[in-house]
């Protein structure tokens, strides 16, 4: 492999800014629509018996989790552990998982290490089979925790909770949701996910299309044929000329499978993903026989706190990412002051030119090798990880589409439109991504009304307001899994177990102590909400170089972007103050009502 000793930094600073001018646009975070709202079929749950039914509940719960993913798992899991019973799970799917249970397509796996992805791994005793699990495998973890904690008898599956309206003479949160139920809860755990709602982009036409199409996080296998659970052919593909639209992170798991059973694949693809190997291998009994107890922890804290550039500089998980961390780092120890940041810069460079040497080395045709690197800083948009994906781009029946950062243009009768050129096809899969961060009200339209009626909408119309990113002042008794003002880890398992540790020590310690309503002060709420716009004030500066991706707002980083930043401490100090905040017990930040 060529060397990266010549890499001419300045011009590639400025190739990088000519890629990212190419992709800015007006419109920014609007480009996209929801699934549901544009072509009503795309958002079907193939998953689920659409003639499902149940009479409705009336009920009154200690507390209601929004979503069965593994924030509302783990949420579910930690209440019990605190001796909190009495709670619902209302899960739109037909079942537990969240993400993973919405996406089945051909090659989905996770691309963070299995052994710290999963949470509970040891206190259930159970080891996944590969480095990097399959979803099929992710999802039966889910169901594994939702079975040790009981938690199925406390589901109400094919349900959308609707409104959810703060009660001031009892103290409860009044839901309702889609079957009709009406739950009265002293608690509310929102776990909706961080990219749980699909999106399309605006493509002109996109409704006219008379094929078959569906987004990658509602496969359709009716269609393609072939086993969500068990990859193979899909014989429905075999006489099928197929588009895919988009390369990210889903579209690159998608694309190897897809390519063996289609007749043709057109790629659309308006920036590339940098694709680092991910090297998954089977799991080493010996090293897990080698594991000594507190193993997970350890592990899960390694990866979050030396891809946050904290901890010793020892790296328990060597892959992709730590590499990726390891280039863009000053070395552990390096005073703060010392750091020089051309040089993290130059790191970066250099590892994302080894990159696109990697590109070359595997795609034969050189227009598409080119067309296959990216030109922008690491963490603009999300790295990719994957050890077939560039080799389908050597096959004959695959043709990569590159828009040079304009996009699709139309969608018609017939297919897709892409520089000025009309590809017929038979199949549209949208692998165009979710919403980040998103308004939780978009998620099946669901609204919070806080105390005197007010609408969370308008309490956070100018970007989220919370204390540690879980609870909001005006909103009692209602707490949040999110990653926004949270110690983010690349890890979201992890930010989200630690979450529902405090979430769960809040609730039970308010209902020990007969504490009717929790909630933060305006105070502690205002300077938690400035720590994190003073975190953004220094990623503006990044995010302001990058090219666009959801990251960044799609190149419009306002303050609504700022207020979802992260806590500028860190994910160290974040677990931190959670864990010596409940040791100090008195609940600070929080007004209390005693009744
Ligand atoms: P992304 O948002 O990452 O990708 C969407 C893709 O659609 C991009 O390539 C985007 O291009 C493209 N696109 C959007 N509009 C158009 C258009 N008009 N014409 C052509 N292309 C268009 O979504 P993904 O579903 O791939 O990934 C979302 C996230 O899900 C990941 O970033 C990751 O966090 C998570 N994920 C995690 C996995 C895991 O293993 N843990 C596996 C898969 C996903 P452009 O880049 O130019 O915007």
């Amino acid at each position: 492999m060529a060397t990266t000793d010549d890499l001419d930094f300045d011009a590639m600073n400025a190739r990088y800014a000519e890629e990212r001018a190419k992709r800015l646009r007006d419109d920014a975070v609007d480009q996209f629509i929801e699934v549901k709202t544009e072509v009503a079929d795309l958002d079907r749950d193939h998953y689920a018996d659409p003639d499902f039914s149940r009479d409705p509940i009336v009920e009154e719960t200690d507390a209601l989790i929004v979503g069965g993913g593994f924030a509302g798992l783990l949420a579910g899991a930690r209440l019990r552990e605190r001796g909190v019973d009495n709670f619902r799970i209302v899960e739109k799917g037909a079942g537990f998982g969240g993400t993973w249970y919405w996406n089945r397509y051909p090659g989905v796996s996770c691309d963070i290490e299995s052994y710290i992805y999963l949470p509970m791994l040891e206190e259930l005793g159970v080891m996944p089979a590969e480095k990097y699990s399959k979803g099929t495998d992710i999802r039966a973890h889910c169901n594994r925790i939702a079975s040790t904690y009981d938690l199925h008898r406390t589901a109400l599956f094919q349900t959308t909770v609707e409104e959810l309206r703060w009660n001031e003479d009892r103290q409860r949160w009044i839901v309702t949701t889609s079957r009709g139920d009406e739950i009265a809860a002293r608690f509310v755990i929102s776990c909706t996910g961080v990219l749980s709602n699909p999106k399309l982009p605006k493509i002109p036409g996109i409704a006219s299309y008379k094929g078959h199409s569906f987004h990658t996080s509602r496969w359709d296998y009716g269609y393609t044929g072939g086993d969500p659970d068990n990859w193979g052919p899909m014989p429905g593909l075999k006489d099928k000329k197929v588009a895919i639209i988009g390369t990210g992170a889903t579209s690159v798991q998608a694309i190897p499978l897809t390519a063996e059973s289609a007749r043709h694949l057109y790629v659309f693809q308006r920036t590339p993903t940098s694709i680092d190997a991910r090297g998954n291998k089977p799991t080493d009994p010996e090293w897990v026989k080698s594991l000594k107890p507190g193993w997970a922890r350890e592990r899960r804290d390694n990866f979050t706190f030396f891809t946050a550039g904290i901890g010793t500089g020892e790296d328990m998980i060597n892959d992709g990412w730590t590499d990726i961390v390891k280039h863009i780092s000053a070395p552990p120890g390096t005073d703060p002051s010392q750091v020089d940041p051309i040089e993290i810069m130059k790191g970066g460079m250099r590892k994302m030119e080894r990159t696109r040497q990697r590109v070359d080395a595997i795609v034969k045709d050189k227009a598409t090798a080119e067309a296959l690197k990216p030109y922008y800083y690491y963490f603009c948009k999300r790295p990719g990880f994957h050890d077939e994906f560039l080799e389908v781009f050597n096959r004959d029946n695959v043709t990569l589409v590159d828009t040079k950062g304009r996009g699709v243009e139309a969608i018609t009768e017939k297919g897709v439109v892409a520089n000025g050129v009309e590809y017929e096809v038979d199949c549209i899969i949208y692998a165009t991504g979710f919403d980040w961060f998103n308004d939780y009200t978009h998620e099946n339209g669901m609204e919070f009304y806080g105390r005197g009626g007010q609408p969370l909408s308008k309490h956070w119309e100018d970007g989220p307001r919370t204390l540690y990113g879980m609870q909001t002042h005006g909103f009692p008794n209602l707490m949040f899994m999110r990653q926004a003002q949270s110690g983010s880890s690349y890890n979201y398992t992890h930010t989200a177990d630690e979450q529902t540790k405090h979430i769960a020590y809040i609730v039970a310690e308010s209902i020990k102590r007969g504490y009717s309503a929790v909630e933060p002060t305006a105070e502690a709420e205002e300077a938690w909400v400035n720590e994190i716009v003073t975190n953004a004030g220094m990623r503006k500066g990044f995010m302001d170089v990058c090219t666009p991706s959801y990251y960044n707002f799609e190149g419009k980083y306002t303050i609504k972007a700022a207020r979802n930043e992260f806590y500028v401490g860190g994910p160290k100090a974040y677990n931190g103050l959670l864990e010596d905040w409940q040791k100090e017990g008195s609940m600070k930040g929080l007004e209390v009502t005693k009744g």
